[in-house]
């Protein structure tokens, strides 16, 4: 991956792809301090390539970064103007971004001071983060023998590097039982989120989520929410119980990676039909419509590339 052809944006310079490297003293390889988003740019008929929520990203990455208390060397509009940049210059129609924010090599140890915040931003062309078919079949996910982050032990609001191991525990433990995601719940034993997904479910045509305590605020959460509000579907943010989501009528995850996915299994139990909703399905033609300019509200969500 890190031999491709392309170029990738660092501290405020195209480099060619494969000469964007780190020293191995960086300081957040060995301790896990930084912030990142994922982005997505999709192909649009009348806009040409445009960016999603592109500002609601890049606003979120510097709250992360004030959370940890990382000195951000560049303003918001300056790394939005790299995320477009590293997406004309590959030359994609669409693409997957990754804008990071990590510690330098200028110290080492816990009490380092002296670090320099290094921001960098790449882009490529990924698809599909799960199997192509399961935005349509729904998947099958099992409830994690992980906890998800207490809100005084890991700061929930910040979306930072050192959090992904314990989505990865969980997403490799589901994988390693025949699943395809895992549900983590909070330390009380309610619903938090997906290893890298927000979670909803629909139960007589309510529409509910977890409350933003121990779940990233998901910005494509964010945008099912408004397409919800938009059809008149009531929605409620609550604590929820995994029994409760066993007897649902529709579950579904969302991620600017994974979009929207269905849920068609919980624990070994079919959700509903054990198909992708009615709910479900709508809100995902909606999303998918809104992402790729389909629909004439909300123009704010997508900036052109060019
Ligand atoms: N929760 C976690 C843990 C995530 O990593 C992500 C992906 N960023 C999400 C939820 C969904 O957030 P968003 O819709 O902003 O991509």
């Amino acid at each position: 991956f890190s031999e491709r052809e392309g170029v990738i944006w660092l501290d405020g310079e195209l480099r060619p792809w494969k000469d964007a490297k780190v020293h191995v003293l960086t300081h957040t390889l060995h301790y896990g301090l930084g912030v990142f988003e994922g982005v997505r740019a999709y192909h649009t008929q009348e806009r040409g390539t445009c960016i999603f929520k592109l500002k609601e990203h890049t606003k979120r990455l510097f709250n992360s970064a004030k959370i940890l208390m990382m000195d951000m060397p560049f303003d918001q509009d300056a790394i939005n103007e790299a995320q477009r940049l590293v997406v004309r210059e590959n030359g994609l129609p669409e693409a997957y971004l990754r804008p990071m924010c990590f510690l330098g090599s200028e110290g080492m140890g816990l009490r380092a001071d002296k670090l320099a915040t290094h921001v960098m931003v790449a882009a490529w062309d990924w698809p599909s983060y799960m199997d192509p078919e399961a935005r349509n079949r729904g998947i099958k996910v099992r409830t994690s023998s992980y906890t998800r982050h207490h809100v005084n032990i890991a700061m929930c609001k910040a979306k930072a590097n050192g959090q992904y191991i314990n989505s990865m525990l969980a997403l490799r433990e589901a994988i390693e039982s025949g699943a395809e995601e895992a549900l983590l719940l909070d330390n009380e034993g309610y619903v938090a989120e997906g290893s890298g997904e927000n979670f909803f479910m629909v139960k007589n045509g309510v529409l509910y989520t977890p409350e933003l305590t121990s779940c990233l605020d998901g910005i494509t959460r964010a945008t099912v929410i408004e397409l919800a509000n938009e059809l008149g579907i009531t929605v409620r943010e609550k604590r929820i119980t995994r029994d409760e989501v066993y007897i649902c009528d529709e579950a579904f995850f969302t991620g600017t990676a994974a979009e929207v996915v269905p849920i068609r299994e919980l624990d070994g139990r079919a959700i509903g039909e054990g198909s992708r909703g009615p709910i479900t399905e709508q809100l995902q033609g909606m999303y998918f419509d809104s992402v790729r300019g389909k629909r004439s509200q909300n123009p704010q969500w997508l900036t052109e590339v060019v």
